[in-house]
């Protein structure tokens, strides 16, 4: 397999010259600046799906991924998975976790053929250590990241921006690894209590937190700005784990399939039986994940895309206007891992809309990179949109309350802000010939002050979380500015 960026260079060749997974692992941005793809989607065929329906999620894991990953032997990268994918890494976030599921699914409404209800279902991705669904990406990124260090004797210096989740499942991921080094950009004072406790808790000598006065654009347009910075990107070795990060999304791929086969698993047939996802959506990772399952055959028949008030995204889905917004017209709100006012990743689902045509995203992105917007509508490639089965909707602090509220009274189920924004507009789009799978991105304990004002109750916490904000922490406060984050990690690197 080789891997193309949106942009051009390196191009989709016939000759197949590109480069391979892990010559694109470290990294982040393709040399032009665009964003990784396969040159081509593996496909699964219906022989597969029947295979791989019983597998455990590790040797899913396996099979998926080695249709993305042919340079890493597969005994190697069984092992990877063997020791990611552990009932110990994903137990710990729920006492009632069937934890050697690693993804349990939970029906809130079973299937019921006599009302001829295909059912509603939370597809739980929040049992790793940092209790969201980053973990199960990341985890596994840290395995490979030591792997391929040390085999090419090479170290490396992992600068991202996070908005709340990224930053504390890519420490927890990476602490301690050898040959890594990890610089991590939050927006000072906008992440709840109990995710800046996660993260500036670690004491990790290869750990550093840096608070950026600014929101959390601010924050990734300094790691934008240093990764082009090409001198100091090589001198420095800087790698990137945030969404943009490909073998990001070829790990998030795998619940798809997993999800596929729990929501279908009581249905003769099952292997064509369509079934929804929804997915609440910031910077497009996860739900781009679904788009790369899809388009390798599984069968997704909607992708319900949900957004909190910062509705760029639902903006697009409806209009076919890309319009980010500035950061100030970014609001923080009570989901506030996807207060994103432009999507990383979602130039690779417009790379697919337009044909895989770089000449076209080389137009678009040099409106959306000089701070403007495009608008599809009208032309033949909006007009493609629903064979991609793309819907959205949007969801707001009073829809969450609501959301959190009759999901705990009817269900007996606590969920999070950004799962309720998922649920409250996968409600919206149910339909009774196809089970609607929403994706857990988080635990409540991580967002404790709006489920205390859903409820009047606090959620539970995992017993190893108990009275975390009260630990030491250990963080640099800095202004918006690339210089500052370049000293600083000058310094990590020098001390
Ligand atoms: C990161 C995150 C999201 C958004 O996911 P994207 O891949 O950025 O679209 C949603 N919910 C939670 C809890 C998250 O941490």
């Amino acid at each position: 397999m080789r891997y193309i960026s949106t942009r051009g260079n390196p191009p989709s060749t016939a000759d197949s010259s590109g480069p391979t997974f892990c010559q694109i692992l470290l990294g982040g941005l393709a040399p032009d600046g665009g964003l990784y793809l396969p040159d081509h989607y593996p496909q699964v065929s219906r022989t597969e799906l029947d295979q791989w329906r019983g597998m455990a999620y590790a040797d899913l894991a396996h099979a998926v991924l080695t249709k993305f990953i042919d340079d890493i032997p597969l005994d190697d990268l069984a092992r990877l998975v063997a020791r990611t994918y552990t009932a110990e890494a994903y137990g710990n976030g729920r006492v009632s976790a069937q934890a050697s599921d690693i993804t349990p699914l939970r029906w809130l409404e079973p299937p019921d053929p006599a009302q001829r209800e295909a059912g509603l279902a939370i597809l739980e991705l929040s049992n790793g250590p940092t209790l969201a669904f980053k973990d199960m990406a990341m985890q596994l990124l840290g395995n490979l990241f030591e792997y391929v260090l040390a085999r090419q004797g090479e170290e490396i210096n992992i600068l991202g921006a996070t908005s709340g989740d990224t930053g504390s499942s890519a420490e927890y991921a990476l602490r301690g690894k050898k040959g890594v080094r990890v610089f991590m950009l939050s927006p000072h004072e906008r992440m709840s209590a109990f995710q800046r406790a996660q993260m500036y808790s670690l004491h990790d000598e290869n750990i550093h937190n840096i608070a950026v006065r600014g929101m959390f654009d601010d924050a990734q347009d300094i790691v934008k700005a240093v990764s082009n910075d090409h001198a100091f990107k090589a001198r420095y070795r800087i790698g990137a784990v945030n969404s943009i990060n490909w073998a990001r999304v070829a790990a998030q791929v795998v619940y798809y399939f997993k999800g596929y086969f729990a929501a279908t698993g009581g249905i003769a047939g099952s292997n064509d039986q369509q079934v929804a996802f929804a997915v609440p959506s910031g910077n497009f990772g996860n739900i781009c994940a679904g788009h790369v399952a899809r388009m390798m055959g599984l069968p997704i028949g909607r992708l319900v895309l949900a957004t909190n008030e910062n509705d760029v995204l639902d903006e697009f889905f409806r209009t076919g206007v890309y319009r980010p917004r500035a950061a100030a017209e970014t609001s923080a709100t009570s989901s506030p891992s996807m207060d994103i006012s432009k999507a990383s990743n979602f130039e690779r689902f417009v790379f697919d809309l337009v044909g895989r045509d770089p000449a076209v995203i080389r137009r678009l992105w040099a409106e959306v990179d000089a701070g403007g917007s495009f608008d599809l509508s009208g032309t033949p490639f909006f007009a493609r949109l629903p064979e991609f089965g793309f819907v959205s909707g949007r969801s707001t602090h009073a829809d969450r309350l609501a959301t959190i509220r009759q999901t705990f009274g009817q269900y007996g189920l606590m969920i999070d802000t950004h799962t309720a924004d998922g649920l409250k507009v996968a409600s919206e789009w149910r339909t009774p010939e196809m089970p609607m799978v929403v994706l857990e991105t988080a635990l409540p304990a991580k967002f404790e002050e709006t489920i205390v004002e859903a409820l009047g109750c606090k959620p539970e916490r995992p017993p190893g979380l108990q009275g975390i904000e009260s630990l030491p922490q250990r963080f640099a406060v800095i202004d918006v500015s690339v210089d500052a984050v370049k000293e600083l990690i000058a310094q990590g690197v020098h001390a």
